[in-house]
């Protein structure tokens, strides 16, 4: 099969984060199979979603994980010329389908280049790593990284995850964490307001405590100008709470994100917002003993990238990808997970991001083309004995 026949046949899973995937990760297996490729599938508790994992030449120290997901975001309410799930070439050097670029694309070059992986004399081993949920927080990325740690007998030293970059290398990434924030008052008529404590005037506080605090981490010059913008953000995007104008409200909460430069830790933000919390909460149980600030985690920390330029994967990169220019992004992947793993890690791909989770996505073929080469010249590295 050609890269456009396999992309087409990938595209037409229409497999959403947080949905089942196993009709697209059985499908690669059963790929893989017929040339004589095992894989090891990595099933959720229900047995409804699986990571697949596999090893291409000799299993030995050493070798490159690709990495890639299943799972594509919601075509609902978006405004597609064609059918999002049937992969349309209208002659423009464009193949349209969601996921095509994110990233499909990618995931279609590594198939198909498994029958140059398993003719090449490789020395250092080439390993699939394909997840589901990345578009519901990176959910299965910690579990795969961690299981090609110790499923084989080699262990793997980098791993280029395939998001789309347009073939440009990525280094750096954001963390992300996303919250949610409940805030229990007391109730009563709003001419009380000094003797109750209403939620919704607390979580304004809060909210404007955070903002405070991003301000001040700005103000203390912590910038990385890699990022755009080049501070850690903190963002409330979702307020509710109360019932009407004239009732003190007992309950409001809201949805927020932090996007973190790597000097920045998630962690010690949240232990200064929760220190702050529980100051409030003896502040306040002045006036009303019950009064509760709760803040939970909406989807687990994505680690950020922070890949250092003197490491061997950016030299790799940068000569099997044909350019040089080190970058950014702003997007949530799988790199940090990997990289956390312990593989020095970086993000290359074929497409642009720009294409992805809108209408009419689209993938370039010269770009699907330039992913093949990619693949090519890490061939040629691994079969170099050289190679370290
Ligand atoms: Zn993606």
């Amino acid at each position: 099969m050609t890269v456009e026949q396999i992309l087409a046949k990938l595209v037409s899973f229409p497999v959403l984060g947080g949905e089942s995937n196993l009709t697209i990760i059985h499908w690669i297996r059963d790929y893989l199979n017929d040339f004589g490729v095992t894989s090891h599938l990595l099933y959720n508790e229900e047995r409804t979603k699986a990571s697949l994992h596999c090893c291409i030449g000799p299993d030995v120290d050493g070798g490159v994980i690709l990495s890639g997901h299943t799972d594509v975001v919601p075509v609902e309410g978006q405004e597609w010329t064609t059918d999002p799930f049937v992969l349309t070439d209208k002659g423009d050097g464009l193949l349209y389908g969601r996921g095509s670029c994110d990233m499909k694309g990618f995931v279609a070059c590594c198939l198909a280049a498994v029958p140059k992986m398993q003719k090449a004399a490789l020395k250092k081993p080439i390993y699939f790593a394909f997840s589901y949920d990345e578009e519901v927080g990176c959910v299965a990325a910690p579990e795969l990284a961690e299981s090609l740690k110790t499923y084989y007998k080699g262990v793997p030293k980098y791993a280029i995850i395939g998001e789309p970059s347009l073939m440009e290398p990525i280094v750096g990434q954001k963390g992300i964490y996303i919250l949610e924030t409940y805030v229990g008052g007391s109730e009563g008529h709003s001419s009380r307001i000094k003797q109750e404590v209403s939620a919704i005037h607390e979580a304004a506080r809060l909210v404007m405590w955070l903002e405070s605090y991003m301000d001040q981490l700005i103000a203390d010059g912590r910038l990385d100008q890699r990022f755009h913008p080049p501070h850690s953000s903190i963002h409330i995007g979702l307020i509710q709470g109360g019932i009407a104008p004239n009732v003190i409200a007992n309950k409001a909460h809201f949805y927020w994100d932090l996007r973190t430069i790597p000097m920045d830790s998630i962690d010690a933000i949240i232990k200064a917002f929760e220190d702050h919390c529980r100051q409030r909460e003896i502040e306040l149980r002045k006036i009303y003993p019950e009064f509760t600030i709760k803040t939970v985690e909406n989807h687990p920390i994505v680690p950020h990238l922070d890949t250092d330029a003197t490491l061997d994967v950016v030299d790799l990169i940068t000569r099997i990808c044909g350019k040089t220019k080190l970058n950014t992004v702003a997007y949530a992947a799988e790199a940090g997970h990997f990289a956390n793993a312990g593989f020095q890690s970086v993000i290359c791909g074929p497409g642009s991001i720009a294409q992805a989770h809108r209408a009419n996505e689209f993938i370039a073929k010269e770009e699907l083309q330039k992913g093949l080469v990619m693949l090519d010249n890490l061939i040629l590295e691994l079969s170099n004995n050289n190679f370290n």
